[in-house]
C-alpha cells in the first residue's frame, strides 16, 4: 500500500516541515512498530508511558526528535505513524 508520503511526495514533506504542530508538547502515541523501527535505527530514550500509552518524550517542551536548529523532524522518513496522519 502506498504511504501518505509517496502519494503527496515533496508537497506533504514541505507542509509537515512548516506545520510542526505535533512536535511541540507532543502527546503522540506510538505503535509497537514505531518503537521497534526507531530502535533499529539506534535511538533510545525517545518514548515514555503516559496515560497508559507509549508516547514520544518531550525535551524542554519539544519532541525528542525535533531538530531545533533545522526546524524539522530528525527522523522524518521513519517518523511514527501518528505523525504521518496528524492532524
Ligand atoms: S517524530 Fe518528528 S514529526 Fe513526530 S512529533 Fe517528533 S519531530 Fe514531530
Amino acid at each position: 500500500m502506498a504511504s501518505a508520503d509517496s502519494l503527496w511526495g515533496d508537497d506533504l514533506r514541505e507542509f509537515c516541515r512548516r506545520c510542526l504542530r505535533c512536535c511541540y508538547g507532543t502527546e503522540m502515541v506510538l505503535l509497537r512498530e514505531d518503537i521497534e523501527r526507531l530502535r533499529r535505527l539506534g535511538f533510545r530514550g525517545f518514548y515514555e508511558i503516559r496515560g497508559g500509552f507509549y508516547r514520544l518524550r518531550n525535551i524542554s517542551g519539544r519532541c525528542f526528535f525535533l531538530d531545533t536548529v533545522g526546524r524539522g523532524c530528525k527522523v522524518y522518513r521513519d517518523r511514527p505513524s501518528g505523525c504521518r496522519i496528524y492532524p
